[in-house]
């Protein structure tokens, strides 16, 4: 099994790299306000695993401000 491996890589490395061009050049796939939420209640929920990519590994400023505002709007004082 003698494969070929010097396959021509993209400029972009990672998936993260790519996520986070993406959401830099054309601020899109951010998840809806509802899911980005229940992400927030339910971090471990399988079913919010790419909120929880787009949030965590491409660190969307937007979605993050959004958290961030969350956070201390439910901070119990
Ligand atoms: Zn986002």
């Amino acid at each position: 099994m003698a494969r070929d491996k010097a396959s021509k890589e993209p400029h972009l490395k990672t998936l993260g790299d790519v996520v986070r061009w993406v959401v830099d050049e054309l601020g899109a796939m951010c998840p809806a306000p509802e899911r980005l939420q229940a992400y927030n209640q339910r971090p471990n929920d399988p079913a919010l695993r790419d909120v929880r990519y787009h949030v965590e590994e491409a660190q969307c400023r937007i979605c993050n401000a959004e958290r961030e505002r969350w956070k201390a709007s439910s901070q119990p004082g």
